[in-house]
């Protein structure tokens, strides 16, 4: 039976998507993120619960998770990527955030809300990851790292869990096209962002991967799916992207073209 959600990184994008799909299966929903005038937005639509907060501080989501009387499922979705940058010349600073939100933003939400996941009937802990959480590729170091940390935090704590009745979810998608995933991790550059999706003809949507939680964290509660990948159509791993209609013959393509528009990784997902 639906009960309370919350959702981290629910001012856009897979966040946001995730919090009205939510609302839609009949959850009361804590819409979490740092930008306060784009959730109440949302909130006032699907009549949630606004929760400014920056999931890398501990005791302010302390604060938030002492205010919520119960919760039955957990979302952990706010993360993103910083920089596409190689190894070699990559920014420590891009590395440490991405820790900090992909990594310890979801350790901090999981470690205030586990108390009250495990009461009663129990509860579902969705964590949303990446396909780089499982495969690398150049220029994607520090995300890939952090997916894979996050992943392995995931993984663990499923493991710790065994016996209790809380289901422990992984996300991991390809390439979805939300409004500033791209732009974040090319800091605001739209073409070098736009260039991630070029040619291809129908990337996943952030109400794809909404929909997706819906189903794991609506299935009955013995069922628990370990691990969920999804792509679209077009991307048959990291690095192979259909670049022109489904059922077209691929674009002819040269090395550079294959591994990626100039200056963008092959996938940047
Ligand atoms: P967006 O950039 O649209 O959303 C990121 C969200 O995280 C925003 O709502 C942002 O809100 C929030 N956020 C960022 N930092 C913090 C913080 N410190 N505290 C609280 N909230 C924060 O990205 P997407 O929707 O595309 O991605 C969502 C998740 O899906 C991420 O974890 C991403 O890594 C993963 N993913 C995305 C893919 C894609 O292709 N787009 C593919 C695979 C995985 P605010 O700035 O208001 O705080």
């Amino acid at each position: 039976m639906p009960g309370l959600a919350v959702v981290t990184g629910a001012s856009s994008g897979i966040g946001a998507a995730t919090a009205v799909r939510l609302a839609d299966d009949g959850y009361h929903v804590v819409l979490v993120a740092r930008r306060k005038a784009r959730l109440e937005s949302l909130a006032d639509k699907i009549q949630g619960r606004v929760a400014q907060v920056d999931v890398t501080d501990r005791a302010a989501v302390r604060t938030m998770t002492d205010s919520i009387p119960s919760c039955d499922v957990l979302v952990n979705n706010a993360g993103g990527a910083f920089g596409a940058d190689e190894v070699a010349t990559g920014d420590p600073a891009d590395w440490e955030r991405m820790f900090q939100i992909n990594v310890l933003g979801t350790l901090h939400l999981t470690q205030a809300l586990l108390p009250k996941l495990s009461a009663g009937s129990g509860g579902t802990i969705v964590n949303i990851t990446s396909t780089a959480a499982s495969v690398n590729y150049e220029t994607g170091g520090g995300y890939s790292a952090a997916k894979h940390a996050q992943h392995a935090l995931t993984e663990t704590l499923r493991l710790e869990l065994c016996g209790q009745p809380v289901r422990v979810v992984e996300i991991a998608p390809g390439m979805v096209r939300t409004d500033e995933f791209a732009l974040n991790r090319f800091r605001g550059d739209a073409a070098r962002a736009a260039a991630v999706y070029a040619g291809v003809e129908q990337p996943l949507s952030a109400e794809d991967v909404a929909a997706c939680v819906s189903f794991v964290v609506g299935l009955p509660g013995h069922v628990n799916v370990d691990r969920l990948v999804v792509r679209p159509l077009a991307q048959a791993a990291q690095h192979k992207v259909h670049r022109s209609a489904i059922g077209a013959a691929p674009v002819q393509q040269t090395a550079t073209a294959r591994s990626g528009p100039p200056g963008v990784p092959g996938c940047a997902i």
